[in-house]
């Protein structure tokens, strides 16, 4: 390994220095990746709280890398963020999700609209072509703003002046849902989520793990009342994430929560399954 800066030097690290190599060798692959289309995409349940419907799904993206098998994002797309590869990348899981979005549409009708959440990376928000690229796949593929929500986390927007925010507010003009996703995980000022133009407040897993236990601890549950009694009163939407028990959802309920995901409900699955999910709430 190689000195890590000023005059401080790293110890031979042979895992690092193959982490290194497999790092390099991914960030190198990527391009050819995207033209091969090797990414693909799951979809996982999100479940309104108080009658147990699906309404729509997060976009989770996948690599199915030939010799490393499959990659989740965590392995690729910080690679993708620094090398600039996340634009292309990030419009074609937008494009790929809303095209899914029109085909769930297609096969349960109007009357039973999937919405599409899709995450973007904070290379994306600064990118001029956020929402002429946003417009244009909405027009091509026919499906209605309403039916597609971005994903930006809370981290994305501390500090964010308004040129960060002006396509952000157009696409929320548009009719597009914008979430503060991981919220509660920056340390942004609670009074600051009035300037912003989202809809829907993420928690972060990290609350939903405190109430494992039933009963929850008591500050926990106190934190999240207040969040979401927040959160209601300037009209935004709470989800919560990870919700892997049925305490846990029944409490978050209690606590006025609207809609949840989390592998009580379905682990991240091929787009055929959540059809099958949502048939299964449609008719029982
Ligand atoms: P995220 O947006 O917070 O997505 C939720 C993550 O939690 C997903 O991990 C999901 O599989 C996982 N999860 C869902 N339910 C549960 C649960 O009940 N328990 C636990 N322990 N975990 C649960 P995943 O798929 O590995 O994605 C990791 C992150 O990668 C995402 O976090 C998101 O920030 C990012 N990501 C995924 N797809 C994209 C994409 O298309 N573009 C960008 N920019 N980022 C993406
Ligand atoms: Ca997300
Ligand atoms: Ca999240
Ligand atoms: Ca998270």
């Amino acid at each position: 390994a190689k000195s890590a800066g000023g005059n401080r030097y790293e110890l031979a690290d042979p895992e690092a220095d193959a982490r290194a190599i497999t790092r390099h060798g991914l960030t190198t692959a990527l391009p050819a990746a995207l033209d091969r289309g090797e990414f693909f995409i799951e979809y996982q349940p999100l479940v309104r709280l108080d009658d147990g419907e699906v309404h729509g799904a997060e976009a989770l993206v996948r690599w199915l890398h030939p010799q490393h098998g499959v990659l989740g994002p965590d392995r690729f797309i910080g690679l993708a963020e620094h090398t600039g590869l996340i634009v292309p990348l990030g419009r074609w899981v937008l494009e790929e999700s809303v095209r899914q979005a029109r085909d769930w549409q297609r096969q349960h009708g109007e009357d039973f609209p999937l919405r599409v959440n899709v995450n973007l990376s904070p290379c994306q928000l600064t990118h001029p072509g956020l929402v002429s690229d946003t417009v244009e796949i909405l027009e091509r593929t026919g499906v209605e703003p309403e039916a597609l929500c971005l994903e930006v986390t809370e981290s994305a927007l501390i500090g964010a002046d308004d040129d960060l925010l002006k396509p952000l507010r157009r696409l929320a003009e548009m009719g597009v849902d914008i979430a503060l996703d991981d919220f509660g995980t920056g340390y942004s000022n609670l009074a600051n989520l009035r300037r912003l133009p989202v809809s829907i407040l993420k928690l972060d897993r990290s609350f939903t793990q405190g109430m494992q236990q039933y009963p929850a601890d008591p500050v926990d549950l106190k934190i999240v009342e207040g969040i979401v009694t927040l959160a209601h009163s300037l009209d935004l939407t709470v989800t919560v994430e990870g919700v892997e028990t049925g305490a846990q959802a029944e409490q978050l309920r209690v606590l006025g929560c609207d809609t949840a995901q989390g592998w009580y409900y379905a682990r991240p699955g091929p787009p055929d399954r959540l059809r099958e999910l949502a048939l299964v709430d449609a008719t029982g």
